[in-house]
């Protein structure tokens, strides 16, 4: 789609829902869907009409990305904003541009090859126990590779896929098929756990992420082991070790996680 005919097809709409899939965010339109992945750096915001902007940006410190302390002015990395009827606006902002907006005609977003192949929602209705085995399976590989590949289960990132492994007592490399039954219980009921304690606590700030209200998560807070290379487990004492699955680093602990 063209940038005019994405503008043309956004005028005028009303939004009717918004949701989540995975990682997806989904707005419902009167017509039509709009569908945003934030990538790794995106942050939506909510900028509303009559409070200051932001004059500054903040560099991280350790990685050079920037983070406003209230709701910032539209800048050279602000790549979509939706304007709203009662002045107020989105704005989506992306530093490095991981993420991406699509639109599409009526119910043909579900149809999109990464949100057709995506699992069960660990925090629908839809996730019990017996659609958990369906979904992995015959599923072969490294536990965290089929965690991030999003086809069993979706929606954890690398942060959560190794706080999940973490908390079921699970080595990430560990491969499916050597799951013993207890281990895949674990899981099973460690992924819900993981996402509502971070959903709770607004997210993870890990560089530059900021919730809808412009404030950064407070989920750094709760990580185990994510971003603890070198740290003591809380659990047992161990020192966490560090290494790769799928290209992303990953952290866990050799003391607990079997
Ligand atoms: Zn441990």
């Amino acid at each position: 789609m063209k940038p005019e005919d994405f503008i043309r097809g956004l005028k005028g709409r009303r939004i009717r829902s918004l949701d989540r899939r995975g990682k997806y965010l989904i707005f419902q339109l009167d017509k039509g869907t709009l569908v945003g992945h934030l990538g790794m750096t995106g942050q939506l915001t909510y900028w509303r009409k009559g409070i200051k902007d932001s004059p500054v940006f903040v560099k991280h410190p350790l990685t050079g990305l920037q983070k406003t302390p209230s709701q910032h002015a539209i800048d050279k990395h602000t790549h979509l904003l939706l304007n709203l009827d009662n002045g107020d606006r989105l704005q989506y902002r992306d530093i490095r541009q991981f993420g991406h907006w699509r639109l599409f005609k009526k119910d043909e977003w579900s149809l999109h090859p990464s949100l057709k192949k995506l699992g069960l929602e660990p925090l629908g209705p839809q996730y019990t126990w017996a659609r958990f085995q369906t979904a992995f399976a015959g599923r072969r590989g490294k536990i965290k590779a089929l965690l991030l590949s999003q086809g069993p289960v979706a929606g954890l990132g690398n942060i959560y896929a190794d706080e999940a492994l973490h908390a079921a007592g699970i080595l990430p490399m560990k491969r499916a098929e050597n799951l013993t039954g207890p281990q895949w219980r674990a899981l099973f009921r460690a992924i819900p756990r993981v996402l509502k304690k971070a959903l709770s606590r607004g997210g993870t700030t890990f560089s530059d992420f900021r919730g809808a209200d412009g404030r950064p998560g407070r989920g750094a807070r709760v990580l185990r082991v994510y971003g603890r290379f070198g740290k003591k487990c809380f659990r047992c004492g161990a020192g966490l070790k560090k290494t790769r699955v799928s290209q992303r680093t990953t952290v866990y602990c050799p003391g607990c996680q079997k």
